[in-house]
């Protein structure tokens, strides 16, 4: 579904991330894990398109994509919730719910939304409250739901346990796994790399821009530097 080969990318002259090796298959939650600044935000803005590789090649779906535009790679499949949600505040759930169906046929949208619903009830119960009036949790459910409305084949996640409790945490991570389990890829970046681990099919040690280690997630979660460099054991 998605290949990554030796790509670098940055800003402007700085390069942050150097040959970059990554594969996502059909059907998998793949991890990305790494301290902070390694790379894993920027990993996620090359392959949606935000930021264009400095070299290297992107595949997905069969097919570069290297360069696209990220509402070009939308209609594709390939949706990116970022770190800090980019919601409409001011409008409501339901109308970030359409929002997000901005590339799908009207007469799909509400069984659409009746699945985000299925799997985030609370954004039922508040569809017509303002987004902005949401605590942490609720708003990455809203984000994550917006981004389902695309009908994404890849959905990219960038922390989507920041600022939630770990009883939290587990939730949404319980739902990725949900979204996973109807088909959709996942590609996870966590700095929570336990419970990261725990739900990934198989997961990715970012070191500097570097993709330096590669296992399932149980294997990852086994290996000696994994567990003192980022479980804390
Ligand atoms: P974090 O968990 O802190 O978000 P990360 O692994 O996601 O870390 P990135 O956000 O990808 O790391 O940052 C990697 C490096 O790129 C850091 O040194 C950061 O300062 C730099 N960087 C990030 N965004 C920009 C930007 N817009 N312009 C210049 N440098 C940036």
């Amino acid at each position: 579904m998605l290949t990554l080969e030796k790509v670098c990318a940055g800003y402007g002259r700085m390069r942050i991330l150097h040959e970059i090796d990554l594969h996502l298959g059909e059907g998998e939650i793949v991890a990305l894990v790494g301290a902070n600044g390694a790379g894993k935000t920027t990993t996620l803005r090359t392959i949606c398109g935000q930021l264009r590789p400095m070299s290297g090649r992107l595949i997905f779906n069969g097919t570069s994509v290297a360069g696209r535009r990220s509402d070009q790679l939308v209609r594709d499949g390939l949706v990116h919730v970022p770190e800090d949600r980019a919601l409409f505040g001011t409008l409501t759930v339901e109308e970030n719910l359409r929002m997000g169906a901005w590339t799908r046929p009207a007469g799909e949208i509400e069984a659409r939304m009746r699945e985000v619903f299925d799997l985030f009830p609370v954004l039922a119960e508040r569809r017509n409250q303002i987004a902005q009036t949401f605590s942490g949790g609720q708003q990455q459910m809203l984000a994550i739901g917006r981004a389902l409305m695309a009908a994404p084949k890849l959905l990219l996640l960038d922390e989507p346990s920041t600022g939630l409790s770990p009883k939290l945490t587990w939730h949404m991570l319980d739902a990725v796994r949900r979204i996973r389990d109807t088909g959709v890829s996942v590609l996870l970046v966590e700095q929570n790399a336990r419970q990261a681990l725990g739900i990934a099919d198989r997961a990715y040690v970012l070191e500097s821009g570097a993709t330096v280690l590669e296992g399932t997630g149980r294997q990852l979660s086994e290996d000696s530097r994994v567990r003192k460099a980022y479980l804390g054991l």
